[in-house]
Parts: structure tokens; C-alpha cells; sequence
């Protein structure tokens, strides 16, 4: 298995349980050298997260929090999925308005997400080009940038397409 390309795993059949687990291991990690503690709800809200590549909105997770009894606060789940968003464990899709795991959070860099519009997975895929040639066409414009997320919409090669 290419291992340099295993987030486009989203689309294709694998066994998603080491998906999960491998994922969950590199956060687990990271927050050890970072000195950061994965409180349960934390740990919880990721494990949601990661239960398929599908995003799912912030009220999706908090109810699955609630059935996991962590009661159902909105700021609790905003909470964590805050801290997760900033130390890179988690990424919003802006145009969805939904979360999805990274799969790989401790060499995530420079990500496009490709969302299906019909089974909804999303898979992850780094494109360090891309990402240079914005920041230095944002640069000569002098424009700063605060957040900059990329976005294909469309469907997966799992997915029939419509034919007319
Ligand atoms: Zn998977
Ligand atoms: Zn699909």
C-alpha cells in the first residue's frame, strides 16, 4: 500500500478500524511531546470524529457526545473541537460547515479536501505546490492571510455519476 498517499483512503476500500487507530496513536503522541492533555471529552470527540471520513457538523458531534454521557453543552463540544482545529487533530471545512479527522496528524501539511457530494467521505490530500503559489500570490498582493482552506466538491470514483 502507498503509504505517502494512504489519505486518499477515504475513497477506496481499507481496513479503516488501523485507519482509526493509527490516526488516534499519532494524537495520542503529539500531545505527549506537546505537553497537552487529551481530556475525555477531547479523546471522545476525535474518536467520533474518526469513526468514518464523513464531516460531520458540530451538533452531530455533540450528539453523540450526549449518548457517550458527556451531557449535551454546546460549549463543551465547541471546546474541543477547538482545541483539536488548532493543534491540527481535526479540520473544518468551511463551505460545509463541518469537521472531519485528519488522518494523519503528525505529517499533515499544506491539505486540500476532496468531499464527495454523494456518500459525503472526504479524503485529505497534501498539495505543497498549490499552497506555495497562493501564499506567494498573496504575498506580492500584500494581502495577509488568516485562514486559507481548499475545497474540491465533487464525486468520488466509488460513486456512480449521474448519467443523463
Ligand atoms: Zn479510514
Ligand atoms: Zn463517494
Amino acid at each position: 500500500m502507498a503509504d505517502s498517499n494512504s489519505n486518499v483512503l477515504a475513497f477506496t476500500k481499507h481496513d479503516h478500524r488501523r485507519c482509526k487507530n493509527a490516526a488516534i496513536k499519532a494524537v495520542e503522541l503529539l500531545c505527549e511531546e506537546r505537553k497537552l492533555r487529551l481530556t475525555p471529552v477531547r479523546r471522545r470527540t476525535l474518536e467520533i470524529l474518526l469513526e468514518s471520513h464523513i464531516a460531520l457538523g458540530a451538533y452531530e458531534v455533540l450528539e453523540k457526545l450526549a449518548k457517550a454521557g458527556f451531557g449535551e453543552k454546546p460549549p463543551l463540544v465547541y471546546r474541543a473541537l477547538g482545541f483539536l482545529m488548532e493543534q491540527g487533530f481535526v479540520h473544518k471545512l468551511e463551505k460545509l460547515n463541518a469537521y472531519v479527522a485528519c488522518v494523519e496528524p503528525n505529517r499533515c501539511a499544506h491539505p486540500c479536501f476532496l468531499v464527495c457530494k454523494q456518500c459525503g467521505r472526504v479524503a485529505e490530500q497534501s498539495v505543497p505546490k498549490v499552497s506555495k503559489q497562493l501564499a506567494a500570490t498573496a504575498q506580492q498582493l500584500g494581502f495577509s492571510t488568516a485562514t486559507s482552506v481548499m475545497e474540491l466538491s465533487g464525486v468520488c470514483a466509488q460513486c456512480p455519476t449521474e448519467k443523463s
